[in-house]
Formats: structure tokens, C-alpha cells, sequence
């Protein structure tokens, strides 16, 4: 513990030498972790994911605990990827909030650092709730890839999985030992075994193959953004534009959960989650300024008749928690 360490800005590290790359894959000192900080402190734009248990609002809301029916919801890692292939993740159940005292706050509520997130959602109900974090400057591929499908005139009802987004690319996905190449069924696999042990991130040491996991996730998120994001200047004609609807947008994507009863997979059906709320969306965009989002922008991509009107609340979760502190499937009725 250094409570007297400077505070961290973004893009303005100061280096008394060349900083060295953290060598482990997952930083649990707040020695790694000053060594992460001064390395991203030359990086503009990072790709950024979290893991945790039951990930949404969890058992506290608005900084007080809730009833002690469920206790649930904890973030217990954060992954980072840069543009030079280097990726890394911080274990936040051994740093706790220190983590993001010590710079990872700063750098989430920067507008200076492009965070590159694959739906945020989940991940901004529990920073808010849990840490009090409020992330700007985002840009959500899942988001975009709504944004480009609805260009095209296609269906947007449902949101992709990282995993179908980057094959639908042709972004190889990294390979994790025992498992192989996390492709879409891979990935399936490994949620299933979570699911039957809703604390498996919350356990240490974390078995090398789910920090190789979580690690591989964030690694090939900047050149899947960096596609798709030159997709949408070409088809919005302008690249201002269509920076400034993807940051305004995946904000308010990014708050979509804030104001709704937990969505966590404990709290309500998962799969209702992969639908996509054009009202929501639109509702929140309309709020901001026209000046930083021209209204006829946002028709284009929000202007559909199914935005007209709210989806319905999500169904109940498919889990409950058993005397054993498990997370079960729900027996079919
Ligand atoms: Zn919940």
C-alpha cells in the first residue's frame, strides 16, 4: 500500500525510464500494477472486459447492500488489451478498490483513453454499483455491428456474441489450453462451467486456464474496432460522424441496465439480455445535445418503427442459488 502515490493521469505519464511491461498474466501486486500504469499511460485507445460473478448490480445498489436473500455480484478481474498484442488481466478480488484508486478508475472515466468494450452493459451496472465508476470515452463493437447491420437494412433483434462477431470477421480467436481455439461452442463450454460454479472467478489461485481465457478475450477486440469502425465511416460518408456516434452511442448503451431491477443471470432470463432495445437507446440519445449528436444521425440508425416502443421485462432467470450456495438450473416445469 502507497497511499501517498501520485495520482495517475492518462496520457501523461511522466517515465523516468522506458516503462517495462508487467510479466506476469495476471497482476495481483500494487508493484505489477504501477508497472501496468506507466506502460498504458502511452496508449490513446486499449481494449477492455471484465469477469466477476453474476455481473450486473449484484447485492448492492447505490453504495448500500441490499437484503441478504442472494449475496451476488462481484467484479473479480479486469482484462486489458493494447494495439501492440500485449494483453493483461488485474485481479481485482486480491487489489480490491485500490486497483482503481491507484489509476484504472482514471483511466475508465478518461475521455482521453478509447476503451474498446464488447457489450459494457453488465460491466457498467456493477462498476457504478460496486465501485462508484462511471466509464466515458467507450466504443461497443456489439453496438456497432447493430449500428451496421441497421445501415443495411438488416434485422437487429438480436445483439452478437463477441465470439460470432469476430469469425463473422475473420478475426482468429486465441487458443486456450485444454480447450483449444475459443470459438463460439468453446466459449459455451466454458459458460457452462460456470454456471455450475457461480464463485469459479472468485476462486485463488484462478486455474491458468481461465486467466488465459479471460486474457484471450480482449486480445484481437482493437483490430475487430478498427474494421468495423472504418466500415461505418465508409458508410456514413464521414469520419467524424461516425466517431461521435459510436461514443455517444455506446454510452448510452453502456447505462442501459443502470436504472433497471438486476440483470444479472441470477435476477432474470440471460437470453433476454441479447435482445436489442431501440427505445432505450434512442430515449437516452435524444437527451444529448445535437450539436454532439445531429438528430438526423440518429434517425438513421435509431429511426426503425420497432424503436417506437419499449421491449418487455425479461423473464426469470433459468438459476436459483441452493442451500449450498450453487447456482442451479431451474427444474423444467
Ligand atoms: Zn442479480
Amino acid at each position: 500500500m502507497n497511499p501517498g502515490a501520485a495520482a495517475f493521469v492518462p496520457g501523461s505519464y511522466a517515465y523516468a525510464s522506458e516503462p517495462q511491461l508487467p510479466t506476469v498474466q495476471i497482476i495481483s501486486t500494487e508493484e505489477d500494477l504501477h508497472k501496468l500504469l506507466s506502460w498504458l499511460g502511452h496508449e490513446s485507445i486499449i481494449s477492455v472486459d471484465f469477469e466477476g460473478a453474476d455481473l450486473s448490480k449484484g447485492a448492492w445498489r447505490n453504495g448500500e447492500k441490499l437484503g441478504s436473500h442472494v449475496d451476488h455480484g462481484r467484479i473479480c478481474l479486469m482484462q486489458i488489451g493494447t494495439r501492440q498484442g500485449f494483453a493483461v488481466a488485474v485481479d481485482i478480488m486480491m487489489l480490491g478498490a485500490r486497483a482503481f484508486e491507484l489509476g484504472l478508475a482514471m483511466i475508465l472515466e478518461s475521455d482521453r483513453v478509447v476503451k474498446v468494450v464488447h457489450d459494457f452493459r453488465q460491466d457498467a451496472d456493477a462498476l457504478k454499483h460496486q465501485y462508484g465508476i462511471e466509464p466515458r470515452g467507450i466504443f461497443d463493437c456489439q453496438l456497432c455491428n447493430v449500428f451496421l447491420r441497421r445501415l443495411d437494412n438488416f434485422r437487429t433483434n438480436y445483439v452478437l456474441g463477441s465470439s460470432k462477431l469476430l469469425s463473422s470477421y475473420r478475426i482468429q480467436q486465441g487458443s486456450v489450453a485444454g480447450y483449444g481455439v475459443v470459438t463460439q461452442e468453446q466459449k459455451q463450454r466454458i459458460h457452462t462451467r460456470f454456471s455450475q460454479d457461480r464463485h469459479l472467478w472468485e476462486r485463488r489461485p484462478l486455474p491458468a486456464d481461465m486467466v488465459q481465457y479471460a486474457v484471450e478475450d480482449v486480445k484481437p477486440m482493437l483490430q475487430l474496432q478498427q474494421i468495423m469502425f472504418q466500415e461505418l465511416v465508409q458508410k456514413l460518408g464521414n469520419q467524424q460522424v461516425a466517431w461521435q456516434l459510436m461514443l455517444e452511442g455506446s454510452q448510452a448503451y453502456a447505462a442501459d441496465f443502470l436504472d433497471l431491477e438486476c440483470r444479472c443471470r441470477l435476477c432474470c432470463d440471460a437470453a433476454a439480455n441479447a435482445r436489442f432495445d431501440g427505445f432505450r437507446l434512442k430515449q437516452r440519445l435524444q437527451a444529448v445535445p445535437p450539436q454532439r449528436l445531429p438528430p438526423h444521425l440518429l434517425s438513421r440508425v435509431l429511426g426503425r418503427e420497432e424503436d417506437q416502443e419499449p421491449l418487455t421485462a425479461p423473464g426469470p432467470s433459468c438459476f436459483y442459488v441452493n442451500s449450498m450456495d450453487e447456482s442451479v438450473p431451474l427444474p423444467i416445469q
